[in-house]
């Protein structure tokens, strides 16, 4: 997953350009910055690699979602459909927009199930936020039938799956809206970062005015734009888009690197009988970035875990237990835990959700590992893990 593991000489020379300029900013002091315009480069490059009409850079992922909340309209008394397995960025942007976030099963996939989505939908739902964990993606076909049946919004967290695809279009270029993130452990990085995506030109107006407090950006002099809508400031830095235009280039490379690695990994454990693996819808766009598996039982997941820690074979994660990636461990969520007042409606549903009914979750949460894939391995190091991982859980399963 990390795209740091390939910093180096590229994105240095592009921050360098930066230092040299003294701009820093993406907007204005155009007679100041020699030309450079790393943002808006960046945005042109994420254009052509990811098949988007429009891209909007942010400062984060989270700010992207935020971004894309506003964009497309999504506010107060809205419903969204979310996973019950994803990142705490989904409700948290959910909730800064005002409106609801309806938790929705997971399937062997690890992603939202259709069908749950489909019974989860009601007349005040505005969108669906399909996210794909781990590197693979969505049953996107499903779920954007589902969308044109009901008319409603689809919203692509693609967060951590940067550069996969289904059906030969890029995650995240797919829906009406889609999200990366260029946080510091993501496929590619900027360090902090993120993206909006878009085909739709109102939206990505609203998301370049939204994301620079609602400055129009019409004209060459910022101080007379307008401000037709009220904004806010997601913008990016010019240092950090340099660094992620070193890193978009060596994105082919990563993906490479990342398939073969996991290819490796999966060798091994496909001779394990009693495992697996995740169901991916289509298995060419997958990102690689991990492995994910399933052992029969719960139990005899959780010993895994344990046993691949205790033998110091780390970056196995089991989500169900020891991370705040699953509804289990939403514990601020569960008691609408927030500093300032809710809006009535979501503060209502988030007390009378039953957090224990997401039994569908549960049982393919508890049995669920994903094995992290790094960049750097030697084939020597692939090779090695792989046999510690298989000998370890048939250890465990005999
Ligand atoms: C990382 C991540 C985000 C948020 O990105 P940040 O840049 O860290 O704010 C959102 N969704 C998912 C699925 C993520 O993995």
């Amino acid at each position: 997953m990390p795209g740091f593991e390939l910093f180096g000489d590229a994105e240095r020379k592009e921050v360098n350009e930066v230092l040299e300029s003294g701009i820093l900013m993406r907007y204005g002091f155009d007679h100041l910055r020699g030309g450079r315009w790393k943002a808006r480069e960046l945005e042109a490059e994420i254009c052509r690699v990811f098949g988007s009409q429009y891209a909007q850079l942010t400062s984060s992922g989270t700010a992207a979602l935020s971004t894309a909340m506003a964009a497309m309209g999504i506010g107060s008394g809205d419903e969204v459909i979310m996973p019950t397995f994803t990142f705490v960025a989904s409700f948290e942007t959910i909730i800064a927009a005002g409106a609801i976030p309806v938790l929705a099963d997971v399937d062997d996939s690890l992603c939202l199930d259709p069908q749950a989505v489909e019974k989860a939908i009601t007349p005040r739902t505005k969108a669906i936020m399909p996210v794909h964990m781990c590197g693979s993606m969505a049953q996107m076909d499903a779920l954007l039938d589902i969308c044109k049946r009901h008319k409603i919004l689809l919203l692509e967290d693609a967060c951590q799956a940067i550069g996969g695809s289904f059906q030969g279009k890029k995650l995240g270029a797919i829906g009406d809206g889609g999200t990366f993130s260029f946080d510091f452990v993501k496929t590619i990085t900027c360090g902090e970062g993120g993206v909006f995506m878009t085909n739709n030109e109102e939206y990505h107006t609203r998301a370049d005015q939204y994301t620079d407090h609602g400055h129009d950006h019409i004209g060459s002099d910022r101080g007379a734009e307008t401000h037709p809508f009220i904004g806010y400031n997601f913008r990016i830095s010019e240092l950090h888009a340099a660094v992620g235009l070193g890193q978009i280039r060596k994105l082919d490379q990563i993906l490479a690197i990342q398939r073969k690695n996991n290819a490796v990994i999966k060798n091994a454990l496909a001779a394990i009988p009693e495992l697996s693996f995740r169901r991916i819808p289509d298995p060419e766009g997958d990102n690689a970035s991990f492995l994910s598996f399933f052992l029969p039982t719960e139990e005899q997941a959780r010993s895994v875990a344990k046993a691949l820690s205790a033998n110091g074979i780390g970056g196995n994660f089991y989500w169900y237990d020891n991370n705040w990636h699953y509804i289990r461990k939403w514990q601020h969520l569960q008691e609408a835990q927030s500093m300032f007042p809710l809006q009535p409606a979501v503060a209502q549903y988030l007390r009378q959700t039953d957090y224990s009914a997401f039994k569908q979750s549960d049982g393919i949460m508890g049995r669920a590992i994903s094995s992290l894939i790094n960049l750097s391995w030697t084939e020597e190091q692939a090779q090695d893990r792989a046999v510690k991982i298989a000998e370890t859980i048939k250890k465990v399963l005999a």
